[in-house]
């Protein structure tokens, strides 16, 4: 059965916002045995979306839309789709009662134009929206070639699209064929290359288990594909074998995922003293449920002042050699593990830039340090001058791939 995905915005076709629904629904489609034939993007214009809806219709059978079921004049998703059906739209009034409901609860005025929200068009069914105001719907329409297709609508918001479509739209669907079958290696300490070289007889063409390295910052993801669960099993067994030393984890995940599952595994308490990520590494790792059995706690310490004050980094040593320092940088992490009494503490400074810079200590110079059971080691990087943003980001992701490095091997 072939899926097509067809998104809604004028702001996602201009450049103010990337469009995530469609990796979401595309990953969930797949998972439920359907081939993604196409995705389509349209502006709000109502003629952009009957265009676009027609297309989806051409290659797939069933068509996921997100966006436009706001209150707005400019939210058209509603009429589009009627339009193709040739169906007037209808006012709906479980519909508006549920939105009455959800939006009295949260203590806002209901207002007239909510009840555009509760418009569906005559024919279709409408789906629940337990996550918003905006109700969804699904429709039946023919399809340019012949036979009918089935039409899911749903709001924008990526949340509210996700929760309805596991709620609503899987359901519905079914199991449409073969789940994807895979599984993902982690590895970090080896290039791709040299990794690629090693699985060269996995990644020919023609082979029944597909296989694929996706770089990340910091590590590899080695992801195998097969229809098969034995067969994906022994391919899984041997890309692990192969790749032993530089194994850190298994899964599509983060960083943090990962070094949180090792934490999580062995008990192993930890704490952070961030500087030029301001916290990023601590936002990471708080992502992962259950993390508030062995994180203990995040310092900020951006000023020298809190350096010394909330760190113990003496007052002379921040004078001598700077803040960016091996030895500040060591100094951090010594005083968080003497405060948090955490086994794993890891501490990072740096310069984001623009400006700051000098010849001997240049925008996107950052020194990391981490501590395991009192071993304390430092590391140096040079991003170069590449954006504040993307160092301050490699940089939290790199804290946190030492500090997985720090741990003894599992
Ligand atoms: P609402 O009822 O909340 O207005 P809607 O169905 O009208 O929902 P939109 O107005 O198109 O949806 O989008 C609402 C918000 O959801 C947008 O501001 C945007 O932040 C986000 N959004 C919409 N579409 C996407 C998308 N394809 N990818 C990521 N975010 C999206
Ligand atoms: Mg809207």
């Amino acid at each position: 059965v072939n899926a097509a995905v067809v998104t809604v915005g004028d702001e996602l076709l201009d450049g103010r916002l990337a469009d995530t629904n469609t990796s979401m629904l595309g990953a969930r489609l797949r998972q439920l045995g359907l081939t993604i034939a196409a995705a389509h993007t349209s502006g709000d214009p109502e003629a952009d979306i009957v265009l676009a809806l027609r297309r989806a219709l051409e290659d797939a059978e069933v068509v996921v839309v997100t966006g436009g079921l706001g209150p707005t004049e400019d939210d058209r998703t509603r009429h589009a789709v009627a339009s193709l059906m040739g169906a007037e739209l209808a006012f709906d009034e479980q519909a508006w009662q549920a939105i009455r409901v959800f939006i009295e609860k949260r203590g806002f005025p209901v207002h007239e134009a909510n009840k555009r929200q509760a418009l569906v068009p005559a024919g279709a069914e409408v789906l629940p929206n337990r996550f918003g105001t905006a109700p969804g719907f699904v429709a039946t329409l023919d399809r340019p070639g012949g036979g009918c297709g089935r039409v899911f609508v749903l709001p924008g918001v990526p949340y509210e699209a996700r929760g309805m479509f596991d709620e609503e739209v899987a359901p519905r669907i079914g199991q449409a064929g073969e789940p994807l079958l895979q599984r993902t290696l982690c590895f970090t300490g080896v290039t791709e290359s040299v990794l690629g070289a090693k699985l060269a007889t996995f990644m020919r063409e023609g082979q029944a288990v597909r296989v694929g390295i996706n770089a990340a910052w910091g590590f590899l993801r080695v992801t195998a594909q097969c229809a098969e669960a034995a067969a994906l099993d022994a391919a899984a067994a041997e890309i692990k074998r192969i790749g032993a030393r530089f194994l850190i984890g298994e899964g599509y995940v983060e960083i943090e995922e990962l070094l949180a599952a090792r934490l999580l595994e062995k008990g192993i308490t930890v704490a952070l003293a961030e500087s030029i990520t301001a916290g990023l590494a601590a936002a990471r790792l708080g992502r992962v449920p259950g993390i508030s059995a062995v994180l203990l706690e995040a310092v900020v310490a951006y000023a020298n002042e809190a350096k010394q004050r909330r760190l113990g980094v003496a007052a002379e040593l921040l004078e001598r050699e700077g803040a960016v320092s091996e030895a500040c940088a060591r100094a951090m992490v010594e005083g968080l593990a003497r405060e948090s009494g955490a086994r794993l503490t890891g501490a990072v400074t740096g310069i984001a830039g623009p400006g700051g810079g000098s010849d001997a200590k240049p925008v996107g110079l950052v020194w990391f340090a981490t501590c395991f059971d009192g071993q304390v080691r430092a590391l140096e990087r040079r991003y170069g001058d590449v954006g504040r943003e993307t160092i301050r980001q490699r940089a939290a992701v790199e804290l946190l791939l030492l500090m997985l490095r720090a741990l003894p091997p599992s």
